[in-house]
């Protein structure tokens, strides 16, 4: 794979001003995959400034030629796909199969979901004697994580082009070299230069400096709630607007008429997906009292059904972690569950046989589990599933709700009605009822400190708009003017 010399700044690839570089670790080989530029201020001014530029041109073309753009845009990546599931396996381990189903294939239909509904949106309305205009709220920095990366970057990169704005992207320094690709893509999709730059680097250097900017308008960041705070610090300073995808702890209530042989299937597979590397993924299982027996020993034969191998070689389920250091600190995480006194049924904190190399971790299952211990309270981000037992719905309830964080979580039940009446109790942004599966363009995002603001679909596109309201004498014509597009 060849190595990155250089970011895409108003149109063209420049050098760094710098010359320090990051390896992108390979998380099965534990070789170097490829080198990254390491980004400083100066190459943050330089895409803000060529950002700043392009946003007049930019935010005042009509829809349906920003439509055009997103179109090519998904053209081009789809294209590409093989590639870029090759790379992503690689970065992150997810297993090929599912990298290029999931980690490629939500990116190119996100593209392809925002050129279409761009020009159906209804971009100006009336009330009373105004007239209420959607404009582009600015400069955005895109600042995201490693674990979905080309996802977590279209969700951002594709609805903020689709409202008019233009875009500084500094993707994680862990598995960044699928930006490199899109930005190719966009590139040869002609976008005009400065509407999509490309800068790579650590969070604290070159991540820092595009939120403290006052050219930015606002950040759009996904990753860890620790580092979200610090952005929400910095960004404070220039009043910018803030969205933040966050961490999150999801609880999976099995209520006591639920088939249980399902809903106890269907929670490890939530919990485990990506290797547990899930902002999303389901690492508590609250089951009742009663059935916690049964519940335990179906969660360990489905997990023992992980296999854990090479991302590449086919049969594995499971891939290494991402890198050396979250390999460190989920084993850690086992290591604090053992000490805390839950049950280890299956896994634990050794590396797999015959897996010495890569950032392979067992799929581990802890029965048993106090709501109030850490692996219950911290995000583990591994595959770690954690199942508590409640008395009554109530409780359960009470202990689904009895985190910092409110991402997502499911409800499972002999009814779907049920279900959803326990599912409206919890303060969660998603919740999955009977094993519902995931929509991509529902809204995304968290309540408590999982963050603030939705992506996705129509609500994503809302982020990046500000409103304006035109106040006009009643009944000017202009009231039921048509939208100039
Ligand atoms: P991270 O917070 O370490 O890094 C995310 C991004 O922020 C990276 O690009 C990093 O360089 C940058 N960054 C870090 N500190 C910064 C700072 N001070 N200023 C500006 N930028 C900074 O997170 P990660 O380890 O890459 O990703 C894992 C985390 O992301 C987990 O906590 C997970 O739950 C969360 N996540 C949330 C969602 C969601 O939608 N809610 C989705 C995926 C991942």
């Amino acid at each position: 794979m060849k190595n990155r010399d250089a970011f895409y700044i108003n149109g063209k690839w420049v050098k760094p001003n710098g010359s320090k570089t990051i390896d992108v670790i390979n998380s099965s080989t534990e070789e170097v995959m490829a080198t990254i530029p390491e980004g400083t201020e100066a190459d943050a001014n330089a895409a803000v400034a060529a950002a700043r530029a392009a946003f007049d041109g930019w935010s005042t073309t009509t829809p349906a030629q920003r439509a055009d753009y997103l179109r090519k845009i998904h053209e081009g990546l789809k294209a590409r796909s093989e590639e870029l599931a090759q790379i992503i396996a690689g970065e992150v381990g997810m297993p090929l199969k599912l990298a290029a189903a999931i980690q490629v294939g939500s990116p190119v239909a996100n593209f392809g979901y925002y050129a279409r509904m761009v020009t159906g949106y209804e971009w100006e309305e009336t009330t009373g004697n105004s007239r209420v205009v959607r404009e582009p709220v600015g400069v955005v920095a895109a600042i995201t994580p490693w674990n979905y990366p080309l996802h977590q970057i279209a969700a951002k990169v594709a609805p903020a082009l689709a409202a008019g704005c233009t875009v500084v992207l500094k993707p994680s320094e862990v598995a960044p070299l699928n930006a490199f690709v899109l930005a190719e893509v966009i590139d040869a999709a002609g976008l005009p230069p400065g509407v999509f730059n490309l800068v790579t680097g650590f969070g604290p250097d070159i991540g820092e400096a595009l939120v403290r900017h006052p050219e930015v308008d606002m950040v759009s960041f996904t990753g860890s709630t620790r580092a979200g705070k610090r952005i929400s610090e910095v960004a404070s300073a220039t009043i910018k607007r803030v969205s933040l995808e966050l961490g999150g702890k999801s609880a999976s209530v099995i209520l006591d008429d639920a088939d249980l042989a399902s809903a106890v299937k269907g929670t490890v597979n939530a919990c485990f997906l990506n290797s547990g590397q899930t902002c999303s993924a389901h690492t508590r299982m609250l089951v009742p009292e009663s059935r916690y027996e049964e519940a335990a020993k179906i969660a360990a034969d489905v997990a023992k059904g992980f296999t854990v191998g090479d991302p590449f070689g086919g049969s594995a389920k499971l891939g290494p972690l991402v890198s050396a250091a979250q390999r460190e600190r989920v084993q850690n995480y086992i290591r604090t569950g053992i000490e805390e006194g839950a049950e280890l049924l299956c896994g634990g904190p050794d590396a797999p046989a015959g897996l010495e190399k890569g950032y392979y971790v067992q799929p581990t299952v802890f029965g048993r589990v106090k709501p109030d211990s850490t692996i219950a309270q911290e995000e583990i981000f591994g595959p770690v599933l954690s199942i508590i037992t409640y008395k009554d719905e109530d409780e359960a309830v009470r202990i689904a709700n009895g985190t910092l964080y409110g991402l997502a979580g499911g409800v499972w039940a002999g009814s779907d009605e049920r279900a959803q009446q326990v599912a409206r109790r919890l303060r969660t942004g998603q919740v999955d009822i009977n094993g519902g599966t995931f929509n991509l363009f529902a809204p995304f995002g968290g309540y408590k400190q999982s963050g603030r603001g939705r992506e996705m679909g129509p609500y994503g596109l809302e982020e990046f708009l500000e409103y304006k309201s035109l106040q006009f004498k009643p009944n000017a014509p202009a009231l039921t003017a048509q939208a100039p597009y």
